[in-house]
C-alpha cells in the first residue's frame, strides 16, 4: 500500500479503536447542556481528553474566553495550520436541540485520529474548542484576539438533519448574516389603577416596537428575517412596567442588507419609545457574517465522505436561513462545514427531535464517519500541496 493510503487508514482505524471513548464524550456532553460561554465541564473534559493525546500542547484559556481552547499538534517540519473547530454550547431551554455535542465529539476524534499521523507529516493540526455559537459570537471575539491568525484552513461537522455532503458550488452552504440587539425600555412604574397618569409604560414601548418592525417586512428582501422574544414585560398586572426588555435578531444575505436594515429596526425602536414617552437603550452584539464556504474544501470533503461510507444526499445545497460564527471565519480564511444525517426522515432544527437524534445509535454512527472524513480532509490539506494552493486560490479571487 502506498504510504499516503496506509497513513489514510491509520486514522480510520485509530478513530474505530477508540469509538467508544469518543461517542461516550459526545453522550456526557448531550446529557449535561450548558449553554454559551457557560461551557465549563464541556470545554474542560474536551481538552483534557484531547491532552490526553501524545504530542498535543493545550493553551486554555484562549483569547480571552474561558471555555476557549486550542490543541496543537505539529508535524515533522513546517507547514500549513489547519484547524478543526469544535462547538461545544446548548440552547437555552432545549438543551443540545443543535447536536454540538456531536461537534464537541467530532474534535476529539480528529485529534485521536491525526494524532497518529502527525510524525509523518509537515505542519500543524489545532483543535480549537470555540464557545458560545448560539448568539453569542464566540468565533468573532477568538478571531479579533487573533486566534486565527496563523491558520491557513478550517473545518468542522454540523448534524444537517436528514441531509449529509459538504457544499461544492456557490450558493451552497452559504446562510444569512445577523445582527443581535438587546432592548431595553425604561418608562415610570405607578399604580395601574389608582394613579396610571403617572405612569409611563415600558411595555408599551417594547410592544410597539414589536408591531413596529412588522410594519417593515413588506419592505426587505426577501431572505430577510426579522424575529425576537421578550425576556421582561413587568413584574406585576397592577404594576405599570417600568421596565421592560427583548432580544431582537435581524438577518439578511449579507453584511450590507443586515446593516442596511439594522438601521431602520433602530428607527422603530427609538420611535417606539418616543410614542410611549420612555426611554429605549439598544445594545448591539457583534454581527456573525454570512458563511462563504471554500467549495474546493468542500469538494474534497464529499470524497471522503463517500470514502467512509456516508451516502450523500444535498446537505448545504443552496442558501440556508440560519446565521452562524463560523461565517466570519469564512472570510477570513478557507472554511468549510460538513453536514451529516442524524435522522433518517426530516426533522426540525433546534428541537427536541435534534436532541433525541444526537444520542441516537444512527447518529453517534453518522457523527463517527464524518470525524473520519473531517480527519482526512485535514490530512488531505497537510499532505496534497496542490489541493492546499486551489483551496487559497478559490478564497483569493472569488468575488467577496
Ligand atoms: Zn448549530
Amino acid at each position: 500500500m502506498a504510504l499516503r493510503e496506509e497513513l489514510r487508514q491509520r486514522i480510520i482505524d485509530a478513530i474505530d479503536a477508540h469509538r467508544d471513548e469518543i461517542v461516550e464524550l459526545a453522550e456526557t456532553i448531550r446529557q449535561n447542556p450548558e449553554i454559551g460561554y457557560q461551557e465549563y465541564m464541556a470545554s474542560d473534559l474536551l481538552a483534557r481528553k484531547i491532552d490526553e493525546q501524545p504530542g498535543f500542547e493545550v493553551e486554555k484559556p484562549l483569547g480571552g474566553l474561558d471555555t476557549a481552547f486550542r490543541a496543537a499538534r505539529h508535524g515533522r517540519g513546517d507547514g500549513p495550520t489547519v484547524a478543526v473547530l469544535a462547538e461545544y454550547d446548548a440552547l437555552p431551554g432545549l438543551g443540545h436541540g443543535c447536536g454540538h455535542n456531536l461537534i464537541a465529539g467530532s474534535g476529539l476524534a480528529a485529534a485521536i485520529g491525526l494524532n497518529s499521523v502527525m510524525d509523518e507529516l509537515n505542519g500543524t493540526v489545532e483543535i480549537l474548542g470555540t464557545p458560545a455559537e448560539e448568539g453569542g459570537a464566540g468565533k468573532v471575539f477568538l478571531a479579533e484576539a487573533g486566534v486565527f491568525d496563523d491558520v491557513d484552513a478550517a473545518i468542522m461537522i454540523h448534524h444537517g438533519g436528514d441531509k449529509t455532503g459538504a457544499p461544492i458550488a456557490y450558493p451552497d452552504g452559504t446562510c444569512l448574516a445577523v445582527a443581535h440587539l438587546d432592548l431595553e425600555y425604561f418608562g415610570q412604574t405607578a399604580h395601574a389603577g389608582m394613579d396610571p397618569y403617572n405612569g409611563r409604560n415600558a411595555l408599551n414601548g417594547l410592544i410597539h416596537f414589536f408591531s413596529g418592525v412588522d410594519s417593515l417586512r413588506q419592505h426587505v428582501h426577501m431572505e430577510t428575517r426579522l424575529h425576537g422574544i421578550i425576556t421582561h414585560g413587568g413584574d406585576a398586572a397592577n404594576v405599570v412596567p417600568g421596565y421592560a426588555a427583548g432580544k431582537y435578531y435581524v438577518r439578511a444575505a449579507s453584511r450590507e442588507q443586515v446593516e442596511d436594515v439594522l438601521a431602520k429596526v433602530k428607527q422603530i425602536a427609538e420611535a417606539s419609545a418616543a410614542m410611549t414617552m420612555t426611554e429605549v437603550k439598544i445594545t448591539e452584539h457583534p454581527v456573525c457574517f454570512d458563511m462563504r464556504p471554500n467549495y474546493e474544501m468542500g469538494t474534497r470533503y464529499n470524497a471522503n465522505m463517500e470514502e467512509v461510507g456516508l451516502q450523500l444526499n444535498g446537505g448545504r445545497e443552496g442558501r440556508a436561513y440560519h446565521s452562524t460564527d463560523f461565517g466570519n471565519i469564512s472570510h477570513m480564511l478557507p472554511s468549510v462545514s460538513g453536514m451529516f444525517a442524524i435522522s433518517e426522515t426530516p426533522i426540525p432544527g433546534h428541537s427536541q427531535e435534534v436532541v433525541d437524534c444526537s444520542g441516537s445509535e444512527y447518529g453517534y454512527d453518522q457523527f463517527i464517519k464524518i470525524s473520519k472524513a473531517m480527519a482526512l480532509t485535514v490530512f488531505d490539506l497537510l499532505d496534497d500541496q496542490q489541493l492546499m494552493s486551489g483551496v487559497k486560490q478559490e478564497m483569493e479571487t472569488r468575488d467577496s
